[in-house]
């Protein structure tokens, strides 16, 4: 089969984060007579799949990551291969990425390799939680990685040109939930409750200067409010505040949880609030190794691909950072075009002209891996 018609049988099969099965099975279908010396489907009990392609040396292992998940978006876009899962669809590109991982491994299956390969098809990455259980595989904690490599396409950037980025390549991120709790009263006698709207409102202006003032990168966007209930007898007794933090660095997100957890405190103690913190969707700052970016500048060059050096790093976040804080690798971009609908957007589509970009940039990139 085509690898561009396996792509659009995955566009056309979309499935939600930690729901990948038929995914699953299919990226299997495809592998299985490639004949990987290890396939193992169902990592750590989700929908991940690893296969290890062995080389000369057992003891060197090169690794590359896609991911397979699609996300709660109705499809927009006119497509001959439009999507069969009303609702859901790859508004992200990785049907795309998991085409580009499938049509490498067609590519070493059956030559010599000089160290083993491994190929991680890793789900649930939109929710953050996927590379922490693929982290978990049998293959990985057998076979460590001496380096690890992963991409996404980029809409804005010009079609298929390699994008760089040293050091920090995407955010660190986190939902952030603020409980305070006080006490309900009668609306006609609020002064014999504890209402939380004056720390509610005090928090908020305090979160939002934090970002405003910064002069690095900190980010502290407020998603969602709510005190009391909606009840006109009644006084406020409790509420909740949201917030998304975002840093550049994964030691810049810690003293920013600090910050606002401190605000909040204060806040709750001058109105004899109690206050309690909880985190959702939480991903790591993605730190490339400068080394291995050298490695894919080179590979992109050898192979006569534009090269985008980017200095400001992506806002938004990618759990491929939780694999560098294990391994050494680095993680790069290619160009969607310069015009292409952007990420998660309705209307967006993987382009396929990419497929072999990103497939001979692997290849190039074990080639390089040990000169
Ligand atoms: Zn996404
Ligand atoms: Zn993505």
């Amino acid at each position: 089969m085509d690898i561009i018609e396996i792509r659009h049988y995955l566009h056309q099969h979309p499935e939600l984060s930690g729901q990948e099965t038929n995914t699953m099975q299919t990226i299997a279908d495809f592998l299985k007579p490639l004949k990987p010396d290890i396939l193992e489907t169902h990592v750590a009990g989700c929908n991940g799949l690893t296969a290890v392609f062995y080389g000369e040396n057992r003891n060197k292992s090169v690794a590359f990551r896609a991911d397979i998940d699609a996300l709660p978006i109705e499809e927009d876009a006119d497509l001959q291969y439009k999507s069969y899962n009303k609702g859901v669809a790859h508004k992200c590109g990785h049907d795309g990425h998991t085409a580009i991982l499938l049509d490498f491994a067609r590519k070493i299956a059956f030559k010599s390799r000089p160290f083993n390969i491994i190929l991680l098809f890793q789900p649930e990455e939109e929710t953050g939680y996927g590379a922490k259980k693929m982290l978990q595989s049998e293959t990985l904690r057998r076979l460590k990685p001496d380096a690890i490599f992963g991409l996404h396409n980029i809409p804005g950037a010009p079609l298929g040109d390699i994008v760089i980025k040293y050091d920090t390549f995407a955010a660190a991120s986190t939902g952030f939930i603020i409980k305070l709790h006080g006490r309900q009263a009668h609306a006609a006698y609020p002064e014999t409750g504890i209402n939380p709207g004056m720390a509610v409102a005090e928090i908020i202006a305090e979160t939002q200067k934090i970002h405003s003032e910064a002069t690095v990168f900190r980010q502290t966007t407020l998603i969602y409010t709510r005190i009391g209930e909606i009840a006109f007898g009644t006084s406020a007794g409790d509420a909740e505040i949201m917030l998304t933090l975002r840093s550049f660095t994964n030691a810049g997100m810690k003293e920013l949880i600090k910050t606002v957890e401190n605000i909040a405190a204060e806040k709750a103690k001058k109105y004899n609030l109690r206050v309690g913190f909880d985190f959702k969707d939480s991903f790591n700052a993605l730190e490339n190794n400068d080394r291995y970016v050298d490695i894919i500048k080179s590979s992109a060059e050898k192979l006569n691909y534009g090269v985008d050096i980017i200095t400001e790093p992506f806002r938004w976040s990618e759990d491929f950072a939780d694999y560098l804080l294990q391994y050494n690798g680095a993680f790069f971009g290619i160009g969607s075009g310069v015009d292409h609908a952007g990420l998660h957007h309705p209307d967006y589509d993987f382009p396929d002209e990419i497929i072999t970009v990103g497939s001979s940039m692997f290849e190039e990139i074990c080639k390089l891996f040990y000169d």
